[in-house]
C-alpha cells in the first residue's frame, strides 16, 4: 500500500477546501471498506486522503410522511437495515442492506460510498433506483449544491457524474405512496459475504381497486455496466391489471433488458435467466405486500439472499 498524507474533515466546507488545496491527487474516504481493498491492490494511490467520516451534517437520517426519507451520505448500511422507517416504508432497501456483507462491514460501509463506488453489483443501488432516489452533491469550487436522479448518476463501471472533488452529501427518497410493496432479492453463489451475481428490486403501487398497477419500478444490479432501471418492463405493467400473465410478461421484458457479461460468478445466459426469475418473484411479493400490508422484516431478510447452491 502506497504512503499517503491523512487529513480529517469535520465540516463539508473543510473537506472541499482540503480537496482544493491538494488537488488533484486526493481521495475522500467514508467507511473505507472499498478504499482499503483498492489501495492494497495498488489500484488507488492518492497522495492525500480526506476522511469525511466525522462530518455530523452527513450523518443525519430523517423520515417524514410528507418529505419521505433523507439519508446523509454517511448513513451506514447497518443503519439502513435496522431503521424502523426504512423497514416499514422502503422494505426493499432494508432487505438490500440485510443482504450486504457481514455485520462488521455493514457497520462501516456507507450508502454514499456504495453509490460513489458505482459498482454495477452494489447492493443498495437497485433498491434506491426502485424508490426514485435523488443524490445531492456539492462541488469544490462554488460550493453549490445540485441534485441528480440516481438513474442519471452512473456513467460506467466505477464512474459517476460527480466532478473531481465533488462530495455526495445526501440521498432523498420521495414519500411512500399508499398501497405500495417492495422487495430486493440478491442471488449469489454463496449465501453470505459475496457480491451479487444478480440483484433485483421491485416496488409496486396498486390503484384503489387493488387490482390495477398504478406504478411499478424495477432496479437491476450486476447485469449491465451500471445498475439500471427496467423501464420497458415497467411499461408493460403500469396502468394495467395485475394478473399472472402480466407479471410474467413484465419479468420477461426485464430479462430482455439485461445485458450481463460472463464472469466467475455466472455466465451471461445464466444471469439473464435469473433476472427473469427474480423479477417475477420480487413483483409477486411486492404485490402481496401492497395488498396485505407490510411483510415481517424477518421474512424479507430470509428472502433477500438466495444462494445458488
Ligand atoms: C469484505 C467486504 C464485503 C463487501 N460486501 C459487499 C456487499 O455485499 N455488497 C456491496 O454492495 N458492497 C460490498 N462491499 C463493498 C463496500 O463495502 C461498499 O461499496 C460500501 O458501501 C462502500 O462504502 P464506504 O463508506 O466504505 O466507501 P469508501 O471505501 O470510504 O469509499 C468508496 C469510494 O466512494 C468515494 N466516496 C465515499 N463517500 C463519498 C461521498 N460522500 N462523496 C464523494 N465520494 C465518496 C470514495 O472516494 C471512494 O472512491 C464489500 C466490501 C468488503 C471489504
Amino acid at each position: 500500500m502506497a504512503r499517503f498524507e491523512y487529513l480529517e474533515a469535520h465540516t463539508v466546507r473543510q473537506a472541499l477546501s482540503m480537496y482544493r488545496r491538494h488537488a488533484p491527487n486526493v481521495r475522500y474516504v467514508a467507511g473505507s471498506t472499498d478504499f482499503l481493498i483498492r489501495s492494497r491492490m495498488g489500484n488507488w494511490n492518492p497522495e492525500y486522503v480526506v476522511n469525511i467520516q466525522h462530518i455530523p451534517a452527513l450523518q443525519r437520517t430523517s423520515f417524514s410522511r410528507r418529505n419521505g426519507l433523507r439519508l446523509g451520505a454517511l448513513t451506514t448500511v447497518q443503519t439502513l437495515q435496522d431503521h424502523e422507517s426504512v423497514q416499514t416504508h422502503y422494505p426493499a432497501l432494508a432487505a438490500a442492506a440485510a443482504s450486504f456483507a457481514g455485520v462488521q462491514v455493514r457497520n462501516l460501509a456507507t450508502v454514499g460510498g456504495n453509490i460513489c463506488n458505482a459498482s454495477p453489483a452494489g447492493d443498495t443501488l437497485p433498491a434506491l433506483l426502485a424508490f426514485n432516489a435523488q443524490c445531492l452533491s456539492t462541488g469544490p469550487e462554488q460550493g453549490e449544491q445540485r441534485s441528480t436522479a440516481l438513474d442519471e448518476f452512473f456513467t460506467g463501471p466505477g464512474r459517476t457524474v460527480l466532478e473531481p472533488g465533488e462530495l455526495l452529501t445526501e440521498i432523498r427518497l420521495p414519500r411512500p405512496e399508499p398501497n405500495t410493496g417492495s422487495l430486493y432479492i440478491k442471488h449469489s453463489p454463496r449465501g453470505a459475504m459475496d457480491i451479487a451475481t444478480v440483484g433485483v428490486a421491485s416496488a409496486v403501487t396498486l390503484a384503489a381497486d387493488r387490482r390495477t398497477c398504478k406504478d411499478v419500478r424495477i432496479g437491476l444490479g450486476a447485469v449491465a455496466p451500471t445498475p439500471i432501471r427496467a423501464y420497458a418492463a415497467e411499461g408493460i405493467l403500469r396502468g394495467n391489471e395485475i394478473t399472472p400473465e402480466s407479471l410474467a410478461a413484465c419479468a420477461e421484458e426485464a430479462r430482455n433488458t439485461a445485458s450481463p457479461i460472463d464472469d466467475v460468478r455466472g455466465s451471461a445466459v445464466y444471469r439473464k435467466e435469473i433476472v427473469g426469475v427474480l423479477t417475477l418473484r420480487t413483483l409477486e411479493r411486492a404485490v402481496e405486500m401492497a395488498r396485505d400490508g407490510t411483510m415481517a422484516f424477518e421474512t424479507q431478510r430470509r428472502l433477500a439472499v438466495q444462494a445458488a447452491f
